[in-house]
């Protein structure tokens, strides 16, 4: 996997106010249609024919692309750590990035970004759009010019937003409590169990009491995942061999277990011999709820409180895309033993501290 580094000519101010990096990944943000209609990745470089004003924003623009823009749906932890190699080998030259990437599995690769990167003290503004930038009344230019200014917007000398977050469609959220709700509407992301950290209007309003600090400390970069994850999402009438197909996989590390409500599953027999046995196996079950809001808390009903029991990790209000990024990527850095205990404690403001 590859990446070039293309030039821009956005008559670079003088006295730029702040430089920033965008990572081009791929997504509908940078399509075209070919001859017979076909949505296709376009040549980055062409970035100002579609959005002059980018030369207005005095900035000292660089961008990078992947070498083959990608549809998200396409996105693995290798691109993950692609990614997270280009922050870390540019991240003190620049004084914020802006990823674009597609919007299906952004929440993801945002969420595996805030884990891998420690220390964070400048933005990572994940964007990208529902209509392609070539589209008359796209949302991508939108979207990109304020990606553009949260990167470079400071707090007195410190970055105002030090974290790993998503701009689109007028509002800042945090990249490990967000969610794709929205596949046809401008209105993608929704943060979940956490305030919004910005409103885009007129001005930019910064929630600024909702923002982590960044840290004083050196960057570090953690990018070993192991992908032996899976999930088990319940449904009423779910039946043992559903589950057996799933958790009799003898390779599998850690499953997150798709619950409803705040933390609840069939309190059938065979189903908890299922866990029990699997636990007692080494295998890690964390207890994840389909309930965008609100949390797990496991005893809450009798139909949690076998799971507590057996040793089922509650989730309490991590995202599935926070869960499964977090769970490969303390998996490969540190092992089964580890993970369990790190799962459920805070790395990136992912899950309350309760
Ligand atoms: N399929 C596209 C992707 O995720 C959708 C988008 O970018 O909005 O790459």
């Amino acid at each position: 996997m590859n990446y070039k580094t293309l030039t821009i000519n956005t008559a670079l101010p003088s006295k730029p106010r702040a430089k920033v990096m965008i990572i081009y990944t791929g997504g509908t943000f940078g399509m075209v249609h070919d001859s017979n209609g076909v949505l296709l990745p376009f040549d980055f470089s062409l970035i100002l024919e579609h959005l002059p004003t980018l030369r207005n924003l005095f900035l000292e623009i660089t961008v990078i692309s992947f070498e083959d823009p990608i549809d998200s749906s396409n996105i693995e932890p290798a691109h993950w750590q692609m990614i997270g190699a280009m922050i870390n080998e540019h991240y003190d030259r620049q004084d914020g990035f802006v990823v674009l990437h597609g919007t299906d599995t952004m929440a993801y690769t945002a969420s595996a970004l805030s884990f891998m990167l420690q220390n964070l003290s400048k933005p990572i503004v994940f964007t990208g759009a529902q209509l392609p930038i070539s589209e008359p009344r796209s949302d991508a230019r939108e979207n990109l010019i304020t990606a553009l200014e949260i990167a470079s917007a400071r707090n007195g000398v410190k970055a105002m937003v030090p974290e790993v977050c998503i701009y689109f469609d007028y509002e800042l959220i945090r990249g490990n409590r967000a969610k794709k709700v929205e596949s046809m509407h401008f209105d993608a992301f929704e943060s979940e169990n956490y305030p919004s950290l910005a409103k885009a209007g007129v001005k930019i309003d910064y929630n600024e009491a909702v923002i982590q600090a960044g840290s004083e400390s050196k960057l570090m970069l953690h990018s070993k995942f192991d992908t032996n994850v899976s999930i088990l999402k319940l449904f009423p009438g779910i039946n043992q061999d559903a589950v057996k197909s799933i958790i009799g996989n003898p390779t599998m590390k850690a499953l997150i277990i798709e619950t409803f409500g705040s933390g609840n599953a069939p309190s059938a027999p065979w189903f908890i011999r299922l866990l029990k046995e699997s636990i007692n196996q080494g295998l890690l079950i964390l207890n994840i709820s389909q309930c965008p809001g609100g949390m797990v808390i496991q005893g809450k009903y009798e139909t949690s409180r076998a799971l507590e029991e057996i040793g089922v990790i509650s989730g309490v209000d991590m995202t599935l895309e926070a869960a499964v990024t977090k769970l490969m990527l303390l998996l490969g850095e540190y092992g089964g033993e580890r993970a369990r205990e790190l799962i459920n404690k805070p790395m990136a403001g992912e899950i309350s501290n309760l």
